[in-house]
């Protein structure tokens, strides 16, 4: 088997020309605390050019103004766009939930919700959110409680849902509800789309260790939404009556592996600042880069960068050539091995750069407060495990262990070999 991630001699031109764009265009705007309004009309000119150039919402097919690119090329493009965590994937039209939510509407949405949502989330006119998870259900989304029932060809939502991100910004809310009673838990299930400003949505945005205080609102937030009672017409729901979780599958697949080809450009930027910071400074009568320790963590973070995009361009190729499900465990395994490079990676660049690290001065401080969720966002670390052994172990036979183990394979090997070793104690 061959795998072979170097692309044609135009794909490059573009990937040369998104890294000067990152470090002229982009990079200069994550120092600026821009309000929503600002952070609009900035970032919208440099979104007509990632457009000129064929880049915009390039994990989209073509007939969604996409690109059709394979997963191969989105990981070579999206490291890139990913060494800005929050900026680049705004510009280059590929930010969740935004992302995400535009495909599901592709995937399942009808006529007229493609054209109320979809078109406007990919131009980049609307925000989104996709409000799942329920405080203390999230890793078991069977468990959700969130209700809704038609009474009078209207939906009626109640529930209380909980980190959905993009909240209080977005202009309609992809709702998870619980809209039956079947046997099988995964028939439960519907999504329901909840424009802004429908009676009974409060919404209360929820600090955390990404946004402590007061923030910038070009940055997507966690809230804590709560459904009082609200009515939307039946034809808001998404895709069939319960079979949102076959759709969040959809969703959630190509979702994970996105994150990682970001997590990928997030670690080599930190990965630079480390080797940069190696050679610069001098304590104790030699340079950093000359001390055994940092020399370990420059060899170390190097192996599990290398080993990080090599799994993740292995999962995309398998993406690509037998699709999202074939793909699953590789899937899986990326997303909690390069959450955990995410985080090792931009650990030693902070502590490198000891204070100034830990300042606000520098951007390693937000990009370790902001890699910690990796860990937890799209499944929990130890959820994908589980996946990744459960599907493993699907391959392995029980065997008598051991006392009956060892000699049957002795008496298997003797019937082979015994003749054999029999001449050799002769002579
Ligand atoms: C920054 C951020 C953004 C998010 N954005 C969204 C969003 O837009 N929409 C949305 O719906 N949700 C969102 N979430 C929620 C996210 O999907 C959940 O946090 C995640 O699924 C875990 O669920 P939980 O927080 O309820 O943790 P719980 O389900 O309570 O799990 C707690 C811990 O238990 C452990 N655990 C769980 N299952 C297992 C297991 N099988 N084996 C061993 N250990 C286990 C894990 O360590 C886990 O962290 C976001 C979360 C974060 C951090």
């Amino acid at each position: 088997m061959v795998w072979d991630f170097s692309t044609e001699p135009e794909f490059e031109a573009k990937l040369a020309w998104a890294r000067q764009f990152m470090r002229e265009r982009v990079y200069p705007l994550e120092t600026l605390p821009l309000d929503d309004g600002q952070f609009r009309r900035l970032t919208a000119p440099l979104k007509e050019e990632t457009k000129q150039a064929g880049l915009f919402a390039a994990h989209l097919p073509p007939e969604l103004g996409g690109t059709g690119y394979g997963q191969v090329k989105l990981a070579l493009l999206n490291e890139i766009v990913g060494s800005s965590a929050i900026i680049g994937p705004v510009v280059f039209g590929s930010q969740p939930p935004d992302s995400g939510n535009a495909e599901l509407i592709a995937i399942a949405g009808t006529a007229d919700q493609k054209a109320r949502y979809m078109r406007p989330l990919l131009d980049g006119e609307l925000r989104s959110c996709f409000s799942m998870t329920e405080q203390g259900r999230g890793s078991d989304p069977t468990l959700i409680e969130t209700r809704a029932v038609l009474d009078g060809g209207e939906w009626v939502i109640n529930g209380q849902k909980w980190f959905s991100s993009n909240g209080s910004v977005a202009d309609f809310i992809i709702v998870m509800c619980r809209t039956n009673d079947r046997e099988n838990a995964h028939d439960r299930f519907s999504m329901i789309i909840v424009p802004k400003g429908t009676p009974g949505v409060h919404i209360r945005d929820v600090p955390s260790m990404q946004h402590p205080y007061e923030r910038p609102p070009m940055y997507a937030n966690e809230s804590e939404i709560t459904y009082e009672n609200v009515r939307v017409p039946a034809e808001n729901i998404l895709g069939e009556e319960g079979k949102a979780f076959v759709l969040a599958q959809q969703r959630l697949g190509p979702g994970r592996i996105h994150h990682c080809m970001r997590w990928l450009g997030q670690s080599k930027r930190a990965f630079d600042m480390l080797c940069e910071r190696a050679v610069s400074r001098s304590v104790h009568g030699s340079m950093l880069a000359e001390k055994q320790s940092v020399q370990n963590w420059i060899a170390d973070s190097l192996a599990e960068i290398e080993a990080a995009r090599l799994m993740t361009l292995h999962a995309a190729w398998r993406i690509d050539r037998d699709g999202v499900a074939a793909a699953r465990t590789e899937i899986s395994m990326i997303k909690f091995f390069g959450a955990q490079v995410l985080h090792n990676v931009i650990d030693r660049a902070l502590q490198v750069h000891g204070s100034l690290g830990y300042s606000a001065d520098l951007p390693l401080e937000e990009m370790y407060r902001t890699a910690r969720s990796a860990r937890i966002y799209d499944g929990p670390d130890e959820v994908h495990r589980v996946t990744v052994a459960r599907r493993v172990l699907r391959g392995y036979e029980p065997v008598d262990m051991p006392t009956e183990h060892v000699p049957t394979r002795r008496l298997a090997a003797m019937a082979v070999y015994g003749a054999l070793l029999a001449d050799a104690d002769r002579t």
